[in-house]
């Protein structure tokens, strides 16, 4: 079988490290490439393991560190361009983009130019830069595959008829750590409390994104940009128990769901093997054990957070870039105990009653709104009172061009 060379962007996180492990586990596939932010010590396991020709660590002084531990072979790069550098020199077949943030979006450009299946898990590369990626990914001839569950989940159904017969997708949402709680006291949580997720395990920034529901509006630009459906064609309802990925429904009424446990090996091998689905051995989903799968509307205070999603499908141009932007910093702003957890979805409301359009959006219009909208999130959140004096959460999250974690 020709091995198939993997480059994963962010492999000391949370679907980076699974990632490996479906390498491990799988035979097929080869590391060509790994990167990080700042966590040496995990990568230079990583390399020692998988010996790929090069790695990247963006954070310099945390190179340093790396550098005399990494075994002989590897090459190293830093700095602020090195995850595009790694794209370009380990000629990947597939780049897993395992990064958070807006940071994940140059080296996803890279990756198409390079030509690569892009397996998507950084879902805020496509709310920022959807116009932008899908159009070069199409001029391209490069096929985008999802990681995100849901939109695996849209993804493996839709191998069930056609685009053209699709009535419209529904996604699925758990409801985060905090979907029990009245918003009286949601909006007090801590950030050990919002990031107790009920049912998956994943990085500080999507688990905070979980329990706003912000996720769910990321997700809903996500699903209009990797699928091209209009905000008519896509729902979201609540599903506590995390078993069915999400559903399409088709022309003739018939509705397609994929189900599985919550386990994110699953979906990053969908889209690493895509069209086959390699043997793995995973326990049986006993239906009848779990007994119960429960379905229910959105609460108002998920709907508010989620309608933002659908506001920034709706504006287009550079909508997505705010919504994003202010989402990364606000969630940041609360890791780091500035802002209360109910400012979160404060924060990104007001930025987007504020987004400036332009007639043609590019890539110097992104970056410029991206800047503008964390900048004023930071002035909107102390101007409204949002902020508070205690709680700092010391694992950071990216902003465009920054590293953390
Ligand atoms: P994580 O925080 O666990 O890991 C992030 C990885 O990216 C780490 O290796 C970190 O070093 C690196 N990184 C972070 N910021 C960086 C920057 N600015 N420059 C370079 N490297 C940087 O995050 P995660 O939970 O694995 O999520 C990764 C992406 O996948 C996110 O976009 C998230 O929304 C998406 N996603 C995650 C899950 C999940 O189960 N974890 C599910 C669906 C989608
Ligand atoms: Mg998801």
């Amino acid at each position: 079988m020709k091995q198939r060379r993997v480059c994963i962007l962010g492999s000391t996180g949370s679907i980076g490290s699974q990632a490996l492990a479906v390498i491990r586990e799988l035979p097929g596939l080869t590391v060509c490439g790994l990167s990080a932010a700042s966590r040496w010590e995990i990568l230079a396991g990583q390399a020692a393991e998988f010996a790929p020709p090069l790695a990247a660590m963006t954070d310099e002084q945390s190179a340093g560190k790396l550098a005399g531990k990494l075994p002989k072979g590897v090459k190293l790069l830093t700095g602020g361009d090195c995850l595009s550098e790694l794209v370009k020199l380990s000629k990947p077949d597939i780049v897993l983009t395992a990064v958070v943030g807006s940071a994940g979006l140059a080296p996803t450009l890279a990756a198409i130019e390079a030509g690569a299946r892009l397996a998507v898990a950084n879902k805020e590369t496509l709310v920022m830069a959807g116009e932008i990626v899908m159009s070069a990914a199409r001029k391209a001839g490069v096929e985008v595959l999802p990681v995100d569950s849901e939109h695996s989940a849209i993804f493996q159904c839709l191998q069930a008829g056609k685009m053209r017969e699709v009535r419209r997708v529904v996604l699925t949402a758990s409801g985060g750590a905090l979907r029990d709680w009245d918003d009286g006291r949601a909006e007090q949580a801590t950030v050990s409390e919002a990031l107790n997720h009920p049912t998956w395990k994943m990085g500080p920034k999507i688990t905070v994104d979980s329990a706003t529901m912000m996720n769910k509006a990321l997700e809903v630009v996500e699903a209009h940009w990797l699928f091209d459906l209009s905000p008519e064609q896509i729902e979201v309802i609540q599903h506590p128990q995390s078993i069915a990925h999400s559903f399409v429904e088709f022309c003739d009424g018939s509705v397609i769901a994929q189900m599985g446990r919550p386990d994110m090996k699953g979906p990053i091998a969908y889209a690493l093997f895509w069209p086959d689905r390699p043997p793995r051995s995973v326990a049986p989903l006993d239906l009848a054990a779990i007994a119960n799968l429960s379905f229910a509307p959105l609460s108002k205070r998920f709907q508010r957070a989620v309608n933002l999603g659908y506001q920034a499908v709706r504006a287009g141009g550079l909508a997505g870039a705010a919504m994003n932007a202010a989402n990364e910093a606000a969630v940041q702003a609360f890791l780091d105990g500035k802002i209360k957890f109910g400012g979160i979805v404060s924060a990104v409301e007001a930025i987007m009653g504020e987004v400036r359009q332009v007639p043609q959006v590019n890539m110097p219009a992104l970056i410029e709104t991206d800047r503008w909208a964390r900048k004023r999130v930071a002035e909107n959140s102390v101007s409204a009172g949002l902020t508070k004096e205690h709680g700092k959460y010391d694992d950071g999250i990216s902003g465009y061009g920054k590293h953390t974690g």
